[in-house]
């Protein structure tokens, strides 16, 4: 029996290391990974650092349909950051790249290594705006609409690059 498809929502951003590369570098390799189908990303954005004082961060949102269980797809995303130089020196501090799990689903997952939806996704207009752009009709678990969302918490700190 084949496995069940599971669309995701992912959060890319880099803000060192030329970041436009490391997200076209990362969106490459998500493509064409063997557990990857039906992959599009939105817009690349510039968004102001949150956390300690760093450069700017390059974002964007990928969505892709797999079959992947939650926790394996998250050892896949965390082996393309590792392969991009991802080096943890500070929370929050400055990467070559960083790939959040934002939605799987309709799933609610409280694991130890894994929340989805993730934590801040209503709080961060860099996540909430290109996620716009791909699925404004999406819902979270609780109901709350994306475009909404994303209407509500305004585009302080954000650029879309052309
Ligand atoms: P933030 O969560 O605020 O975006 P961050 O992306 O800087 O912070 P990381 O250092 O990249 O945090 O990740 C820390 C840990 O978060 C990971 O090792 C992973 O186990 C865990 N984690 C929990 N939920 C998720 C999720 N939805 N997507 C990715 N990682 C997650
Ligand atoms: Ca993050
Ligand atoms: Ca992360």
């Amino acid at each position: 029996m084949a496995a069940s498809m599971h669309t995701v929502f992912i959060g890319l951003g880099s803000n060192l290391d030329d970041p436009v590369a490391q997200l076209q570098q990362a969106w490459a390799t998500l493509k064409a990974a063997p557990w990857c189908r039906e992959a599009k990303i939105s817009s690349l954005y510039r968004s102001v650092a949150v956390g300690p004082p760093q450069p700017d961060y390059i974002n964007a949102v990928a969505q892709v349909t797999t079959d992947l269980a939650p926790l394996d797809l998250l050892d896949a995303l965390q082996a393309i950051e590792l392969n991009q130089g991802r080096q943890r020196l500070i929370h929050w501090g400055p990467r070559t790249l960083d790939l959040d799990i934002l939605l799987i689903d309709q799933e609610i997952i409280q694991h130890e290594r894994l929340q989805v939806p993730h934590p801040y996704l209503t709080e961060r207009n860099f996540v909430l705006i290109p996620l716009a752009e791909l699925a404004p009709e999406l819902r979270l678990p609780d109901g709350r609409n994306i475009g909404d969302l994303a209407a509500q918490i305004g585009n302080q700190g954000l650029t879309r690059l052309a």
